[in-house]
């Protein structure tokens, strides 16, 4: 799949579920109406769709949410499509996860070819963990991300960046990270959904944050790319890599190579923008059989635009797109 813009559509993100045990004061207002459930797909349809983006040509499948791992016998979904990873099919699935569930998972999820996953993490400090995710507990965290490790997944932090909240951790972040072998993430908040205050308060630019980390580590430039928002360097004192996502303050759209599903199937061809396809309407009628499947598919990205318009500042205090990160999953 190719689109107007001469980009290769080869990474499918699948938000799972809008749900989430957690609630993390830059994604969601303490008060959340969630979906009801016939509106959601059934794990059924959410492989039959993730099986016509790999017959289209996606070979990287990540999925997301919500918190994926909540979402009841996910791990069924997950051994079907980890079952598609094989040459010329599916090269990689991947998980981003919020860690709460990982001990139980982890396990079955290398069982099931996942290799990879990136889990969240802002603060090492377990009052701080608590008031960011408004009531999680950093042990089930962390022993999920060691549970992870322990059964052979490599893991990547993410972070997100927060002015006044924990930008004095990431020194220690890095350090932390370095120690036990895990890749570090640093993102700047998106203006995505309301969630009950003012964004320009959390807003920290990461080119600065980049400035400060070089008084204290020595950070290389990389050629490293996955075709997504973040730039990777790699801090020489750890050997790990450390990526910033910087979608305010660079723009990483002429090189992106992703769609992404929600739990409704909808499809988003812009993390930044309204437009969207409906993909369960076709999904649930009956006289569309696999190739109206994959024509819908194909004409909504003929359709994905060039670029986001994420703006923060105090004249745009409205969210720049209407519903929450933890629609389509980040
Ligand atoms: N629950 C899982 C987790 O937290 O990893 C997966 C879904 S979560 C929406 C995916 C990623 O988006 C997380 O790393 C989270 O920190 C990030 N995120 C959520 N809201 C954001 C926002 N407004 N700006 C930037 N990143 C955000
Ligand atoms: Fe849940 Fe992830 Fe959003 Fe936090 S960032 S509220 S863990 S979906």
């Amino acid at each position: 799949m190719i689109d107007p813009f001469g980009r290769r559509i080869s990474y499918l993100r699948v938000s799972v579920t809008d749900r989430c045990d957690l609630r993390c004061v830059y994604c969601m207002a303490e008060d959340m109406t969630f979906l009801p459930k016939a509106q959601i797909l059934s794990l059924e349809e959410l492989e039959r769709l993730c099986g016509a983006f790999i017959g289209l040509g996606v070979e990287r499948i990540r999925l997301t949410g919500g918190e994926p791992l909540v979402r009841r016998d996910v791990m069924s979904l997950i051994r079907n499509l980890g079952a598609r990873i094989g040459p010329g099919a599916l090269r990689e699935l991947t998980l981003t996860t919020n860690g709460t569930q990982l001990a139980k998972h982890a396990e079955g999820l290398y069982a099931a070819g996942v290799r990879r996953l990136n889990v969240s993490l802002d603060s090492l400090d377990p009052a701080r963990f608590r008031a960011l995710t408004r009531w999680g507990d950093i042990e089930k965290t962390l022993h999920g991300i060691f549970a992870a490790k322990a059964a052979g997944l490599a893991i990547k932090i993410n972070a997100v960046a927060m002015k006044g909240v924990n930008e004095d951790e990431f020194d220690r972040l890095i350090a932390w990270c370095g120690e036990h072998g895990f890749d570090l993430t640093l993102i700047e908040t998106m203006p995505m959904g309301e969630i009950g205050e003012d964004r320009t308060n959390q807003y920290l630019p990461l080119s600065l944050v980049r400035r400060r980390l070089r008084e204290t580590w020595t950070l290389e430039d990389t050629d490293y790319a996955t075709g997504g928002p973040a730039r990777y360097m790699v801090v020489r004192e750890t050997g790990r890599r450390l990526g910033f996502i910087t979608p305010m303050t660079h723009n990483f759209c002429e090189s992106c190579n992703r769609v992404r599903l929600t739990c409704t199937g909808t499809l988003y061809m812009c993390l930044g923008q309204e437009d969207a396809a409906d993909l369960r309407a076709l999904l649930r009628d009956p006289a569309v059989d696999e190739a109206g499947l994959r024509e819908a598919i194909e004409a909504a990205i003929a359709r994905k635009p060039k670029g986001h318009d994420f703006v923060i500042d105090r004249r745009h205090s409205r969210p720049a797109v209407g519903r929450h990160m933890s629609v389509t999953g980040g």
